[in-house]
């Protein structure tokens, strides 16, 4: 009979009770709110006060009686909203983690994801999840303190699967951002670890994985960086780690044994985007041993493009490259045109194959038609997201 390790109670009340946060890189968070379920049990007040204590500038207060998702921070003007949320960290509970994505229309398959945060501390100007639902309301920085009710959730559905399932962490959130802060993967990947069912997938553009450096991760764990040039990065990504800095990340991951996998999306279109990708696949790949790539462009819904086009205008790569009726896939989503993108992944896929040529290249939320014409249909479904 096989044995389903989770983490104990006890685990996760040493780590809540011991570990030491460390500001987050790029946050500085000027309130902290403690939300509803933040400071329920002495573990979870002991760790909410010692990240306060990473932030000795920050003003706390107290909300207990509102949920995470309702925190009013009283802004009428949607950009001026956005740029509040950012500053504000929000410790809260969050009693359904777990969920599946519901993909219809194009080729990605569904996957698991939970969500030990919320949003992401980072600045992307394209980023989806600014308009999404719950994050219009209350764009705010979320860590939820229940870190031991979601792993209970996750042991739960992997139970009832019964075979090897990958839980991704990075839909809804940056996976590692916030990780100084927390430590959550030192309890995270120990529990995949010893798990015979459920995998950890992490997408982040952090660069501070100092915490998952010494942990017995028994190849359970993946880590997943979304990169793009340097060039990008200064214009779309703007508080973001420096793409160096990820790369020597990835490079002293994967001598820890980690697979690393790679999301290069969204690609931005700018006008040397030739030579920005090529030099960055280049540097990449010379350094580190990549298990998967996969590619995608710009792809939205309409609240979030918004907030794009608030904050870049209209002069800029993104905006003038997405068209105006949806050339892709049937899921509603706005892309670049067919032609661009394939344009833009046959550079990819050719130049990935220079550098190491067995990398499986697929691509994100695309049709078969596209995966076809660029010749990585056999890789649907081969993506940094699922097992
Ligand atoms: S890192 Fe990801 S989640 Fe964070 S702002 Fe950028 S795109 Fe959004």
């Amino acid at each position: 009979m096989t044995t389903v390790s989770q983490p104990t109670l006890f685990d996760i009340d040493e780590h809540e009770i011991s570990y030491r946060p460390r500001p987050a890189k790029l946050f500085r968070p000027q309130r902290i709110i403690f939300a509803k379920g933040s400071v329920s049990t002495p573990q979870r007040q002991a760790l909410a006060e010692r990240i306060c204590s990473a932030y000795p500038q920050a003003a706390v207060e107290e909300q207990l009686g509102t949920a995470h998702n309702k925190i009013d921070l009283g802004i009428a003007d949607p950009l001026q909203l956005h740029y509040e949320g950012r500053r504000t960290l929000v410790l809260a509970e969050h009693k359904s983690a777990l969920g599946r994505s519901d993909e219809e229309g194009n080729t990605c398959p569904n996957f698991w994801h939970f969500s030990p945060y919320g949003y992401c501390p980072y600045g992307c100007s394209y980023c989806y999840l600014a308009g999404t639902q719950g994050i219009r309301f209350s764009p705010t920085v979320k860590v939820f303190m229940n870190l031991d009710e979601i792993l209970a959730q996750v042991d739960k559905q992997a139970r009832k699967i019964g075979r090897p399932e990958a839980f991704y962490l990075g839909k809804l959130q940056d996976g590692m951002a916030l990780d100084p802060l927390t430590g959550y993967s030192r309890v995270m990947i120990p529990f995949f670890a010893d798990h015979p069912y459920a995998r950890l997938r992490v997408l982040s553009k952090s660069a501070d994985f100092e915490n998952v450096l010494d942990l017995d991760h028994r190849g359970h764990t993946v880590l997943c960086w979304s990169l793009n040039p340097p060039e990008v990065r200064r214009d779309y990504e703007v508080v973001t780690p420096s793409i160096e800095d990820r790369i020597d990340a990835m490079r002293k991951c994967a001598i820890a044994g980690y697979p690393i996998r790679v999301m290069l999306m969204p690609i931005v279109p700018i006008p040397n985007w030739r030579e920005a990708y090529g030099d960055l696949l280049e540097k990449l790949l010379t350094k580190v041993k990549v298990d998967r790539i996969t590619l995608g462009g710009v792809c939205s819904y309409g609240p979030a493009l918004n907030v794009t086009h608030e904050k870049l205008g209209e002069d800029n790569a993104i905006v003038k490259s997405l068209t105006i009726v949806n050339d892709g896939p049937d899921d509603g989503r706005t892309r670049y045109s067919h032609e661009l993108r394939a344009e833009l992944y046959a550079f990819m896929r050719d130049t990935i194959r220079r550098f190491q040529p067995e990398l499986t290249v697929a691509l994100c939320m695309e049709s078969r038609a596209i995966a076809e014409e660029v010749g990585v249909a056999e890789n649907i479904g081969k993506c940094i997201c699922i097992l």
